[in-house]
Order: C-alpha cells, then structure tokens, then sequence
C-alpha cells in the first residue's frame, strides 16, 4: 500500500521454539491512528520491536517509511537526569541545528516546561508518560508508536495524555500507532485497530466495526 508509514506482512517473530507472532500483517497509513489491542502476552511488544528494527524477525516484511517515536511500555526514564536531558536524549538520531531544540516539544506539551529542571525520577506516572510522549516528539516523528498508554495511570491522566495524541495527530498530521490493553480507550481514539491474541490477528476493522464485534465484545468490554 503506498502511504503507508508502517507496513509489516507475513509476520513471524520466534523465541526458540516458542512463536510470538505468527503470520501477523498490519499498516498504518500516513496521518492515520491505529489501535492494536491485546491481552498480556499477545505479542504487541514483539511487534512494535520489529517495526523499529530492535529484533530480527524470523520470516515476513516490514517496512517502516520515515522517522518513528516510540514511548514504550513502562517508560523507560532517566531518573537522575532531568526532563530537560531525557527529551534531549530523544533526539540522538537526529543530527543538524535545531535537532536537540527543546522548544517545539514544551509548545506542544506545556505542563513540560514547567517540569524542565526537575528529575524524572520524582515525577508522577502521569507526568513520566508526557516525559516519554515528548521524547518521542523529540525524534520529528512521521509516526509515534506508543506502547501502552493507559498502563498504571489514573483515568483522567490517561485522558489528558490521549487529548494531546489526538492533538498531534489532527493538528500536525503525525501517525500514530497506539497499543492498549483498554480496548474502549483504543477504539474511541482510533479510526481503525487490530485485535491480536496469542500471536495472530484474530479481527481487523474500523473502531465501530472492533466494538461491535466478537474479538472485542468477548475479551475487553465484557459482553456490552
Ligand atoms: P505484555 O503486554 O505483557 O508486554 P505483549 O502483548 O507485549 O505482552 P510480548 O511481550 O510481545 O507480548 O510477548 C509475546 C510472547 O513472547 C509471550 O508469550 C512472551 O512470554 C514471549 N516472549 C517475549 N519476549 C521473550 C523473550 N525475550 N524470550 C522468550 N520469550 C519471550
């Protein structure tokens, strides 16, 4: 598919002999937002490590077109360094004048330039989560990857952070993949998602389509 930012097809990704992803085909087109669901163990982080290129796949395509920012799962601060050093850090593959620039990401994400001097290791989950939402900025991303979003985070504070994605995305055209274990707070975000369970897409669709239907009513929203 041209304009796709994220294109992965036949799939699979092995641990020794145990299979992680098997035959799992999934596309993110430029400026879209995807939600790709799962339970614990279903595979998504395995899945977003081959879209960066941090694992080799053991068969199957993926191709990833221009930058991506990823805010991983549990993430991943500096304690000791400040705000100010972890966004810095997000810009390592960047090279040229203005790629440690700070400032675009506090316009989009003010509540961080209030935080700037402080240790990311005194902040709150929700203020560590904007911390990695704005070093995954810090990468002048095409498509953010966000490996659980909601994970450990009150429900207003999710909300708030689900509001700038959703910012990022109309206002600037960046594409996100979104991965989530609240498949409610997924497909209200996204136009379209994946289900994965055990290593294989078990439903594709739209959000209305997902919401509706078995994959999602069975597993995540409890039979609506
Ligand atoms: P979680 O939400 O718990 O992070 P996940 O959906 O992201 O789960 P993965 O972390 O991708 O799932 O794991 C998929 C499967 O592969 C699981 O059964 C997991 O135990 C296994 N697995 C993941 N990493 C490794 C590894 N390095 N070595 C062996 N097995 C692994």
């Amino acid at each position: 598919m041209s304009g796709a930012v994220i294109e992965v097809a036949d799939l699979v990704v092995r641990y020794g002999t145990a299979t992680a992803l098997d035959r799992v085909a999934l596309t993110v087109g430029a400026g879209e937002m995807v939600a790709l669901i799962g339970p614990n163990g279903a595979g998504k982080t395995s899945l977003v490590n081959a879209v960066l290129g941090l694992l080799r796949p053991a068969s199957g395509r993926v191709r990833l077109s221009g930058r991506a920012g990823l805010v991983p799962e549990g993430r991943q601060m500096f304690d000791d360094l400040t705000v100010e050093d972890n966004l810095a850090l997000g810009a390592w593959r960047r090279r040229g004048r203005g790629a440690r620039d700070t400032a675009p990401v506090y316009r989009a994400l003010p509540r961080l330039a209030e935080l700037r001097g402080r240790r990311a290791g005194t902040l709150s989950g929700g203020e560590q989560q904007m911390v990695a939402f704005g070093r995954a900025l810090m990468a002048a991303p095409d498509v953010v990857v966000v490996d659980e979003l909601s994970l450990g985070l009150a429900p207003l504070v999710t909300a708030d952070l689900a509001g700038h994605l959703r910012a990022l995305n109309a206002e600037r055209g960046v594409a996100v993949l979104l991965i989530e274990q609240n498949a409610r707070l997924a497909l209200d975000l996204c136009g379209r998602g994946y289900v994965l369970e055990a290593g294989r897409i078990r439903a594709e669709g739209t959000a209305a389509e997902l919401a509706a239907g078995p994959a999602v009513l069975d597993a995540y929203l409890g039979g609506r």
